[in-house]
């Protein structure tokens, strides 16, 4: 979970969420102000959620003809995988490539 593998404090969705946009270099945990990292298993999981979303509403777009509320599903889906994101994110300690 959202443990610092560091010192084993707890961050917050908030905390989460905020260090989820800062690219690359890993994020400062905010009790021991050392550096974590999203694991890579986890990074896996969230770039294969939108190649199964995307692909289902594209579907549904074939099935029901083309509709604006394939294009809201796809503008309404973003925000809520932002805020999911933080409560699967796994930190550790180092960059994992793989
Ligand atoms: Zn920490």
């Amino acid at each position: 979970m959202r443990t610092c593998q560091n010192c084993h404090n707890k961050w917050s969705w908030k905390q989460t969420f905020k260090r989820s946009f800062t690219l690359g270099g890993g994020m400062i945990c905010p009790y021991c102000e050392e550096k974590q990292y999203v694991s890579a298993r986890m990074r896996k999981r969230g770039s294969l959620i939108p190649l199964i979303i995307i692909p289902m509403i594209m579907s549904g777009n074939l099935f029901f003809g083309p509709s604006y509320i394939a294009l809201f599903a796809l503008i309404g889906i973003i925000p809520l995988y932002a805020a999911m994101y933080p409560f699967f994110a796994e930190l550790s300690n180092k960059e994992e490539l793989f």
